[in-house]
């Protein structure tokens, strides 16, 4: 497989440093409020690389963090008068929710900042140690300038940089001993959550803390490192250099960044006010319709978001779930026979456009040439299976179809909605119970209900239902 590695600039073969292994690390969402669809992108993207590596047969450990200790989240936690553990912990919460109905995996381990104080501590003893940092009045700093290769992922050169950050040395940071030096441990402010540390209460830095974890749930050298192209530069440059500094060895081995869902042009975000959140596009759209949406495009084009290109993307998948049930059909009415000679020479076809499809993966991930392989291979189904296939001819259908859709996170099987006269029988049943005082085959009733999106309320006038 190749991949676009940002630090070489080139499309290179990829090769991981443990055969059969893969060791990812996807930066993730800061935690102050709801996950926009901008921060589905790399969720979705990165979530599909790790599942077509699963299907090549890695075995894939994919660290995502949440980064629950950051201005934001003080911030809006003084404006509702609550510790901000409450703020984070409610929007991690919420995050996975969303992430569960993009059907974007679970990551192997989801560490959060706030739990690996003792090792971003070790990081900075082992950075002052060795030079690359220094205290100055509760602050402590990385000496930018003494890492050689400072600036080699974002490209830029140093002298650049200090005319840019010269502008950039705000006020309380005239203490450093260089303006392009950044923070490692910052001083505890008064209502801000602190840990103890040898140069005083405080909290790390951002970029300390993704280091510190790809470090701890990985290891020193990572296969691959991903986030959205903004985290490019000065994130990710930062983690390389407290990192190698640090480990003395390479960081990571390729570097993949995704491009930005866009709105009218502009990149969709929280500071710009022109965000949908991931839980307001799920009451429109199915959430695999976004999923289907964002996959369209390569990860490294920018995508805008418009109201034609999902209705497309539903449209688009429609076509991909139809086809599928038309098969499925086809396979329950089909007899067990021999492949006839014709079946024969189209299972061929079927064999080539599946090789078509890991080409376009092995390309750089190139899901939006997968997804037309796919709409390829529904069309030679809608074509040829019928009446008179053959039931292995359906079946091989059914199953390249569901295994492709399933790289892609997408589920074939639709979930069945209940429809109102199940959900009144099962309401009367319920009443029924609770009439015999069977209060816990009542309950059971409710839960199912509820599972299926359905909840109850007891009023004067009997039970209503509303669908959430
Ligand atoms: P944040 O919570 O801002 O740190 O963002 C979490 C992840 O979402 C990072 O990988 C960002 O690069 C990514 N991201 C934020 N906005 C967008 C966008 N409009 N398009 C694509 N990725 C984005
Ligand atoms: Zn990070």
């Amino acid at each position: 497989m190749k991949l676009y590695n940002t630090m070489t600039r080139k499309k290179e073969e990829f090769i991981p440093i443990q055969e059969g292994k893969v060791g990812i690390y996807v930066c993730g969402p800061t935690v102050y409020d709801r996950i926009h669809m901008g921060n589905a992108r790399p969720m979705i993207v990165f979530d599909t690389l790790r599942r077509y590596l699963t299907y090549q047969g890695y075995d894939v450990n994919y660290v995502s963090n949440f980064t629950d200790v950051d201005d934001k989240i003080i911030h809006r936690a003084n404006e509702e008068g609550v510790e901000s553990s409450v703020i984070s912990e409610r929007y991690i919460e919420e995050a996975k929710k969303d992430m569960a109905g993009l059907n974007v995996q679970e990551a192997t381990v989801h560490p959060k900042a706030t739990e690996e104080i003792p090792e971003m501590l070790a990081m900075i003893q082992t950075l002052m140690d060795k030079g690359y940092a220094y205290e100055v009045n509760g602050t402590v700093y990385f000496r930018t300038r003494k890492f050689k290769d400072y600036g080699k992922l974002s490209h830029k050169k140093l002298d650049e940089l200090m005319s840019g950050s010269r502008s950039l040395k705000v006020s309380g940071e005239e203490e450093k001993e260089d303006s392009l030096d950044f923070v490692l441990w910052k001083p505890k402010k008064k209502g801000e959550p602190a840990w103890a540390s040898p140069w005083g209460e405080g909290r790390p830095g951002w970029h300390l803390e993704c280091s510190c974890m790809a470090k701890k749930y990985i290891g020193n050298v990572i296969d691959i490192h991903a986030g959205g192209e903004d985290l490019i530069f000065p994130h990710h440059e930062n983690e390389i250099a407290q990192s190698e500094a640090a480990n003395g060895t390479e960081f990571a081995r390729y570097w993949m960044h995704n491009a930005f869902l866009r709105i009218d042009n502009e990149k969709m975000s929280k500071s710009l006010g022109n965000f949908f959140t991931v839980r307001e596009i799920g009451e429109r759209y199915p959430l695999q319709v976004i999923r289907f949406f964002m996959l369209s495009a390569h990860y490294r084009s920018p995508l805008n978001f418009s109201d034609e290109l999902i209705e497309a993307a539903k449209n688009g998948l429609e076509r991909i779930l139809t086809g599928y049930e038309k098969a499925k059909a086809a396979a329950e009415r089909a007899m067990q026979a021999e492949l006839r000679e014709e079946e024969r020479e189209n299972l061929q076809r079927l064999e080539a456009l599946k090789n078509k499809f890991e080409e376009a993966m092995d390309d750089d991930l190139n899901t939006a040439d997968a997804i037309s392989v796919i709409f390829e291979i529904v069309r030679l189904s809608n074509t040829t299976v019928g009446e008179a296939s053959s039931k292995a001819y359906c079946d091989e259908f059914l199953h390249c179809i569901g295994e492709l859709c399933g790289i892609l996170g997408l589920e074939t099987e639709r979930e069945q909605e209940l429809l109102a006269d199940e959900i009144e029988a099962l309401i009367e049943e319920r009443t029924q119970a609770r009439k015999q005082k069977d209060f816990s085959r009542a309950d059971a009733i409710r839960n199912l209900l509820l599972e299926k999106g359905i909840a109850l309320e007891d009023t004067r006038e009997g039970v209503k239902w509303k669908r959430i």
